[in-house]
């Protein structure tokens, strides 16, 4: 074949394929309009998962009447009208691909007035050619309906999903975009249900409320920091909340929700240790940055976006949530009936979708409850103390099984596990050790020899700096057998074994890949290997000072393993098993 320009209508075709790949991709660019039409309430219902319908209504600003026709031309926008716009673009539209890419893979019909008009306009297309235009009275605002998906791309149409599935990526679309932006009342219809309901009130706490519900809500910490031109803000789950997969992790950049899985996996990273494999947090995050440190222009469809500094971005991102985890976690909740608090209101927490964002003051709550569950947590987010706050005023009621320390505190009652809490206590020490450089040894009574295996004495000469560094003193003793002179004191004053621990401590951190968490390994089973065991009494001076010293360590809500050291049972939940409430 000779080459050819392509007619218009394909061209179109080919053009709208890129934007339009699905229901929610429509939902998507109509939500995208009605924000950059600085929509107070938008409204999104689908019949069919969005094949047999969608439509979208705005209370924005409407279009004039003389510029629907080229609101439907390709490249027609008013949001941007020179190259150098592009650098610093504040709206979520630009691209002037949207409406023209529905019209022409459905039938379209746009009804809008502008405040000024006295009456608005209704335009209708069919596969992208106008059939009617007419004026008619509707209130201000944008009202877009599409049908028939695909109708005249049967192929196009094949590669749908069930209803369920495209009703569910809708819903997802709609989820994120009610949660970068709290200052719009967003609600969502399938097939005649209401499914999501905000309430506008430029609160993200409350919209996480509506969204997730209150269970989710009460669990939920403030995230906030400013690093020079950066900001940072939103919530983060507590580590006793996850999920098992990454789609409740909200990642919005100057209100724009995108994907991006550096600065995502920077959020799951600030997890590490905190929650077990394969799960991951409920999070939004937004971060505020100047247009020069983002290309929101490099997807078709939005969706991902370029960082410069992406290395800068992805720390401040993994630090802040980190700290966010540590400074206010409490202690995590036993499991029947949560820990109730109250909440004053809070001013204005959430963000708008400009790039400007405002701050949420750390713990608070609004007062709505709407729709929860009155057994459920009735604020938001947890006002439970941070638990570094609560070790600093407990006081110890005893032991129980000789595993649990039993302490009273404000709000309510705290089981310890003592290993655990130990084990955090060591595992700091010894990692204070190593980066301080101390090498402190405890030689033995008599030396005595080990036989290790291959992948024992590998494992071995590779760490042969950090095991002396941790106070072992091993040296070659012919064929497999080594002696063994010194062990941590850590592992001396609590009588273990040396030559098991040495075994053991070997195999453990052979198992990880990870130089870095090797390292890490190695120090979390020296202080299982050196830290008080369950079964073992200790007097109220012991258990005090040990909760005392939890305190100071730098993740006290857990041990090296990531198993909870304290659990929290509220006075609430007390009085509720007592019949008392
Ligand atoms: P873009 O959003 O990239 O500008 P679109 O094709 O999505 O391109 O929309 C074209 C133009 O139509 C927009 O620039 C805007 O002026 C107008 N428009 C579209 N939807 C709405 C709406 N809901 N309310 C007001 N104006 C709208
Ligand atoms: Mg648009």
């Amino acid at each position: 074949m000779p080459i050819q320009q392509l007619s218009p209508d394909v061209a179109a075709q080919i053009a709208a394929g890129e934007v339009v790949e699905r229901p929610a991709s429509v939902v998507k660019e109509l939500v995208e309009n009605a924000l950059d039409a600085g929509a107070g309430r938008i409204e999104v219902s689908v019949r069919e998962g969005g094949v047999a319908e969608i439509r979208v209504t705005d209370d924005g600003c409407g279009i004039p009447a003389g510029e629907i026709d080229l609101a439907f031309r390709r490249h027609a926008t008013s949001k941007l009208t020179t190259a150098a716009d592009l650098e610093s673009v504040a709206t979520l539209g630009f691209r002037g691909e949207a409406l023209p890419s529905i019209a022409a893979v459905s039938r379209v019909t746009l009804t809008t007035r502008t405040p000024n008009a006295d009456a608005g306009m209704r335009v209708d297309y069919r596969y992208g050619e106008r059939t009617a235009a007419t004026e008619l009275g509707c209130p201000v605002g944008t009202t877009v309906q599409a049908v028939e998906l695909f109708g005249n791309l049967p192929a196009r149409r094949r590669f749908l999903r069930s209803t369920a599935a495209e009703t569910a990526r809708v819903q997802e679309v709609v989820t994120r975009y009610a949660l970068a932006c709290p200052s719009v009342r967003f609600s969502f219809i399938a097939d005649g249900r209401g499914v999501v309901n905000t309430t506008g009130s430029n609160r993200l706490s409350e919209t996480i409320l509506a969204i997730y519900g209150g269970e989710v809500a009460a669990r939920m910490l403030p995230v906030y920091t400013v690093d020079a031109d950066v900001t940072v803000d939103g919530y983060a789950s507590a580590p006793e909340l996850s999920r098992h997969n990454r789609s409740f992790m909200t990642l919005l950049v100057n209100g724009r929700w995108v994907y991006d899985r550096r600065i995502l996996y920077a959020v799951e990273q600030a997890y590490q240790g905190v929650l077990p494999e394969r799960r991951y947090p409920i999070a939004v995050v937004n971060l505020a940055l100047p247009a020069e440190l983002v290309d929101v222009n490099s997807h078709p469809t939005k969706r991902e976006v370029r960082f410069r500094q992406e290395s800068r971005l992805f720390s401040i991102v993994q630090r802040t949530v980190r700290d966010a985890l540590l400074a206010h976690a409490p202690a995590r909740t036993a499991r029947r009936g949560p820990a109730v608090v109250d909440a004053p209101e809070s001013p204005q927490d959430g963000w708008g979708r400009s790039a400007s964002v405002s701050v949420p003051s750390g713990g608070q709550s609004g007062g709505a409850q709407q729709g929860v569950d009155a057994a459920l947590p009735s604020a938001f987010p947890s006002q439970a103390a941070p638990l570094r706050q609560t070790l600093a005023s407990l006081r110890v009621v005893g032991q129980i099984h000789q595993t649990y320390i039993v302490a009273e505190g404000d709000g309510g009652m705290f089981l310890v596990d003592q290993h655990a809490a130990h084990e955090r206590v060591v595992y700091d020490r010894i990692m204070e050790q190593w980066a301080g450089r101390q090498h402190t040894s405890q030689p033995l009574l008599a030396p005595c020899t080990v036989e290790l295996t291959f992948a024992q004495q590998d494992t071995l000469r590779e760490y042969v700096e950090l095991l002396a560094a941790s106070g072992f003193d091993v040296a070659p003793f012919g064929d497999n057998a080594w002696l063994l002179r010194a062990v941590p004191p850590v592992l001396a004053s609590n009588g273990v074994e040396p030559v098991q621990a040495l075994t053991e401590l070997l195999d453990a951190v052979a198992v990880e890949q990870v130089v870095m968490e090797r390292e890490k390994a190695l120090a979390a089973t020296l202080a299982c290997h050196g830290s008080v065991r369950a079964g073992m009494t200790l007097t109220t001076g012991e258990m005090t000072a040990l909760l005392k010293q939890l305190e100071v360590t730098g993740e006290p809500h857990h041990c090296p393993h990531g198993r909870p050291t304290v659990v929290h049972f509220s006075e609430y939940q007390l009085e509720r098993e007592f019949g008392r409430r």
